[in-house]
C-alpha cells in the first residue's frame, strides 16, 4: 500500500499531464507547455540530500532529483527511515504549483549497499566470474525490491566498465576485461527495471555507467585518459552500452575519464552522435558527481563547463552541492544563447518521460509493501547462491578440496570474520570499512555452520595457536576496502604485511594451507603460491559468507571462471586476453571437482 500524499487534492489535479490514461508523450508535451524556464532548469539539476538545506530549496528551485552520494544515509540508517526520508523529500517536491515529483537516486551497486540490514551481493567482478546472466537478472530483481522498499527509484548501476588494467581502484566494479562478459550481464538491467520500465511494481530505473572507457585508462588511473582509436574504443568499450540501450536502460552516466585527452563530459560526438544518435538511446544522460567541473580543468563549474556539458548532450547534472549557483549560471547561458531552448526542452522531455514511465505522478511515495524485503531470507539465499557460483578455484594440489566436514580446521586471516572486509567498498560508507558494519554471515561463521560431527573449527585472526594436529589451515586474507581513486595501485599489487605474517605462522606448523583470497582483483601472489596447497578466489562476496564455505566443504562443485587475466606480477599490467603475455592464470580459468 502506498502512503497517501500530503497534497492529496493538489490544485493541478485534472490536467492532461495528470491523466494516466493519456500516452506518455502527450502528458510530457502538456506538462512542458506549462513549465517556465526556471522549472525546466530545475528538472535538469540533481542535488545531494545533505546539501538541500533548507529542504524547501527542493521546491523553491524546482529541483528535479535528489541523490544519496556514496554512503549518504538518514539516521538511524535502516530501511524504514530511508522510506520516511524519501517521502519527506517527495512531499516537498509535490508542494510546487505543477507538483512534478522528484526522482531519487542512489548507488545500489551490489544490493542496496547504503542501507544497514540490506542483502549485499558480490561485487560485479564476482558476478562476472559466475558467467550466469540469469542469476544476475535475479539479483537485479532482488535489489530492485529492496531499493523500492526504501522509496529510492533510481539506481546508479550497473557499472559496465571493461577493466583493462587491474591497477585501477574500480576494477571490482567491472564484470570483466572482455566486452562479452559485461554485455552478457546487462540482464541486471532487466532485473532492476522489469522488461518495461514502470510496468510492474518495484521497477527501479537503472543506469549504465560510466560512459565510456572508464576501465581503459593509461596505467589504470581513476578518472584518467583512455588512449585508443575510435575503432578500438567501439570494439572494447561500447558493446555493453549498446546492450544496455537495447534493454531499455533508463539512464546513462558519463565517465570522469577522458578519451584521447578530451573529457567525456564535454564530448558531443560520444554522447549525442554515438549514444543518442547511433545507439538510439532515448533515456536521459546524467553527469557524474561534479563531473562537469573537470571539463576546463579548473576547480568548480564554469560557464564554459556548463555550455560544453549540456551542449554535448548531458540532460541532468549531478551538481551536487552548489545547485543555486548552477541554476543561475545555466539560466544565464540560456539567456545569452550559448545553450538553446530546444536543448533544454529535449533534456526535459527525456527526464519527464522517465518520471511518467516510472509512474511517479500516480505513485510518488515509497512502496512500503517492499520494505520488509530488505535483507529477507529469500534475498540472502540468492546472495548465497551468487557467492557459491562466483568462487574460482585456482589451485587444488593433491585434491585437498573439498574438505571433509569432519576435518579439524584452523581458520585465520583478517578477512575471516569480518563482514566489512568481505563486502569491500560501497558498503554502508562510500569507501567501505572493516568491521561488522551490517548483518550477515562471515566466512568463519559459514565454516562453523558447515563443520559437523567429529570435525572442529578453531579461529585466531593472526594464526596464533596452530599446531600440527590440524587437518588444514584456511587463511582468509586479501584487500581492505576502498573505493574509486583510493584503490589505484601505482606500485605493486602484493599482499599486505599482516597477511604475510599470518601465512608464515600457518606454514611453520606444517599443516596444509588453503588460501581464500578476498579481493576485488587479482593480486601479486607468485612468490607465495608454491607454499599454498589450494587457492580459492572469493572476490568481494558480500554478506553471505556461507557460500564460500559451501564450496570449501563440497556442498557444491565450483563453477566460477576468471573474468580477468591474472598476472604473474603487477609489472605485467596491463595484461588482457589475447595480448601474447604469459599470465599466472588465463581468463576463463577455474578448477572444479565432481560433486556428490
Ligand atoms: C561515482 C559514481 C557514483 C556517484 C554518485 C561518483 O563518485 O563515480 O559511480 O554513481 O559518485 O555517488
Amino acid at each position: 500500500s502506498v502512503t497517501a500524499p500530503a497534497t492529496a487534492q493538489a490544485p493541478h489535479a485534472g490536467l492532461p499531464y495528470q491523466n494516466p490514461a493519456l500516452p506518455v508523450a502527450d502528458r510530457v508535451n502538456d506538462l512542458l507547455a506549462r513549465m517556465s524556464l526556471d522549472e525546466k532548469l530545475g528538472q535538469m539539476t540533481q542535488a545531494e540530500r545533505t546539501a538541500l538545506n533548507p529542504q524547501s530549496d527542493l521546491a523553491t528551485f524546482r529541483i528535479g532529483s535528489v541523490l544519496s552520494g556514496g554512503g549518504s544515509a538518514p539516521s538511524p540508517n535502516n530501511a524504514q527511515s530511508w522510506a520516511n526520508m524519501y517521502d519527506s523529500f517527495q512531499r516537498t517536491a509535490l508542494s510546487t504549483p505543477l507538483g512534478i515529483p522528484m526522482i531519487y537516486g542512489a548507488d545500489a551497486v551490489h544490493g542496496h549497499n547504503n542501507v544497514v540490514g540490506a542483502t549485499i551481493f558480490p561485487h560485479n567482478i564476482g558476478l562476472g566470474a559466475t558467467r550466469d546472466p540469469a542469476l544476475v537478472q535475479q539479483i537485479g530483481r532482488a535489489t530492485a525490491e529492496e531499493v523500492a522498499g526504501t522509496g529510492v527509484n533510481w539506481d546508479f548501476a550497473p557499472c559496465l566498465c571493461v577493466v583493462r588494467n587491474d591497477r585501477w581502484g574500480r576494477s571490482y566494479e567491472s564484470f570483466g576485461e572482455v566486452p562479452s562478459i559485461p554485455t552478457a550481464m546487462t540482464t541486471i538491467i532487466t532485473g532492476l527495471q522489469g522488461t518495461t520500465l514502470g510496468a510492474a511494481p518495484a521497477s527501479i530505473m537503472a543506469t549504465a555507467k560510466h560512459y565510456i572507457g572508464d576501465g581503459g585508462t593509461t596505467g589504470g588511473v581513476n578518472e584518467g585518459n583512455t588512449q585508443l582509436s575510435e575503432a578500438d574504443l567501439r570494439a572494447i568499450h561500447l558493446p555493453p552500452f549498446k546492450a544496455a540501450v537495447d534493454k531499455g536502460v533508463g539512464a546513462v552516466m558519463i565517465s570522469y575519464s577522458s578519451w584521447n585527452g578530451v573529457k567525456d563530459h564535454g564530448n558531443h560526438h560520444l554522447i549525442t552522435d554515438i549514444l543518442k544518435g547511433e545507439l538510439g538511446f532515448s533515456g536521459f544522460v546524467v553527469s557524474d558527481w561534479a563531473g562537469i567541473d573537470q571539463i576546463d580543468g579548473q576547480a568548480g563549474f564554469s560557464a564554459g563547463d556548463i555550455d560544453a556539458s549540456i551542449n554535448a548532450g548531458i540532460d541532468m547534472v549531478m551538481v551536487p552541492t552548489d545547485y543555486k549557483l548552477f541554476i543561475s549560471m545555466l539560466r544565464t547561458e540560456v539567456n545569452n544563447g550559448h545553450i538553446s531552448r530546444a536543448r533544454i526542452d529535449d533534456a526535459n522531455r527525456r527526464i519527464l518521460t522517465k518520471k511518467f514511465q516510472l509512474g511517479l505522478f500516480e505513485h510518488p511515495f515509497a512502496d512500503r509493501s517492499f520494505t520488509g524485503t530488505v535483507g529477507s531470507a529469500a534475498h540472502r539465499a540468492l546472495g548465497r547462491q551468487a557467492v557459491r557460483e562466483s568462487q574460482v578455484v585456482l589451485k587444488n594440489a593433491g585434491g585437498i578440496l573439498p574438505l571433509s566436514k569432519s576435518a579439524k580446521v584452523f581458520v585465520a586471516g583478517k578477512s575471516a570474520d569480518d563482514i566489512g572486509m568481505q563486502s569491500g567498498g560501497w558498503t554502508i560508507s562510500w569507501q567501505g570499512s572493516s568491521g561488522n558494519t551490517t548483518p550477515g554471515t562471515t566466512v568463519l561463521q559459514g565454516i562453523r555452520n558447515t563443520v559437523t560431527g567429529s570435525g572442529s573449527v578453531r579461529y585466531d585472526r593472526n594464526g596464533n595457536g596452530i599446531d600440527s594436529s590440524y587437518t588444514a589451515a584456511i587463511a582468509v586474507i586479501g584487500e581492505t576496502p576502498y573505493a574509486e581513486g583510493a584503490g589505484d595501485r601505482p606500485g605493486g599489487m602484493g599482499l599486505d604485511q599482516e597477511d604475510l605474517t599470518t601465512l608464515s605462522r600457518l606454514r611453520a606448523s606444517g599443516v596444509p594451507v588453503i588460501v581464500v583470497l578476498v579481493s576485488g582483483r587479482p593480486l601479486d601472489i607468485s612468490a607465495q603460491l608454491p607454499g599454498w596447497r589450494a587457492l580459492v578466489e572469493a572476490w568481494l562476496p558480500g554478506t553471505e559468507g556461507q557460500g564460500v564455505a559451501d564450496v570449501l566443504f563440497g556442498n557444491v562443485a565450483p563453477t566460477g571462471k576468471l573474468p580477468v587475466t591474472w598476472p604473474q606480477s603487477a609489472s605485467q599490467e596491463p595484461i588482457n586476453d589475447g595480448d601474447g603475455k604469459t599470465p599466472l592464470f588465463p581468463l576463463g580459468f577455474g578448477l572444479t571437482w565432481p560433486v556428490g
